[in-house]
């Protein structure tokens, strides 16, 4: 990947850090956005320019279209294009349907699946013109087999699946691929709010026992974002111990 532009969204955590250390890692110069938390996010551009890299850091809030186009208006200032894109920023606001505010229904979807819209839309334009690049959408194991307390969290996954293979047949003739990756259950913040005893019950559920590491994620998007993976769109690549077979 050496010399490509790569763009990561929610990168100062979790998954997304552990997808733009990979990248880097492998060659790319790597721009890191995230929501509020600063620290975080230059800790992981910090990381990468030890190791040799480059990297920038984007803050921004990915469901908003201006903010966005803001974004990649300072990437392409710097570096002229964006050769991967990975859609990974994502919340949850769990509850049960009928206890689940509008406001919780309304924030993950314009975070998990119009954020991706956003940045898929503003970045597509600049691949169409290169006839060539690399989108990687996060979505998750809910999106395919649901899960009680997560109604949101899922119809906004199972959004990003519809997104990414009507956005592979529209791109393909571009050059462009665009696939999904579905994590199951992966140790980060967004999963260390849950209570031992239910991890506990969870962890039964998969059959390689045992939770997922974002590196182990990072992996497999770093794979789809190189050559390597040039006949591969319209893609979701569950990365989940065997939890949605
Ligand atoms: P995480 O540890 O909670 O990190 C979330 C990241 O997203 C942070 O970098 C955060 O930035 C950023 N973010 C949140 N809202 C944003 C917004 N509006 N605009 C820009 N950035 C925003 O999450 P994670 O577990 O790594 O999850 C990463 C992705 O994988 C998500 O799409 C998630 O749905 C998906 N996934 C995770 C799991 C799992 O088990 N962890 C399973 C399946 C799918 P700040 O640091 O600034 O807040």
């Amino acid at each position: 990947m050496n010399g490509k532009v790569a763009l990561v969204t929610g990168a100062s955590r979790g998954i997304g850090r552990a997808i733009a250390l990979k990248l880097a890692a492998e060659g790319a110069k790597v721009a890191i956005n995230f929501a509020g938390n600063l620290a975080k996010a230059e800790e992981v551009k910090n990381e990468i320019e030890s190791n040799g890299g480059a990297a920038l850091s984007v803050q921004g809030n990915v469901a908003d279209l201006e903010v966005v186009q803001g974004i990649v208006k300072k990437v392409t200032d710097e570096w002229g294009t964006i050769d991967i894109l990975v859609n990974n920023a994502g919340i949850t606001r769990d509850n049960l349907l009928i206890k689940m505010s509008e406001s919780d229904f309304d924030e993950v979807i314009g975070t998990n699946l119009k954020g991706a819209f956003n940045f898929t839309k503003t970045v597509a334009r600049l691949m169409m013109k290169n006839r060539s690049g690399k989108i990687i959408n996060l979505t998750s194991v809910t999106a395919l087999i649901g899960n009680a307390g997560q109604t949101n969290y899922a119809a906004a996954k199972a959004g990003i699946i519809g997104l990414t293979k009507s956005s592979a047949k529209e791109l393909a003739p571009r050059g462009i691929t665009v696939n999904a990756v579905a994590p199951g259950f992966i140790d980060t913040d967004m999963t260390a709010v849950i209570p031992e005893k239910i991890k506990e019950e969870m962890f039964k559920n998969i059959p390689l026992g045992r939770p997922g590491q974002p590196e182990e994620v990072a992996n497999l998007v770093a794979f789809l974002a190189s050559e390597s993976a040039n006949y591969i769109t319209g893609q979701v690549v569950c990365v989940d111990g065997g939890m949605a077979m």
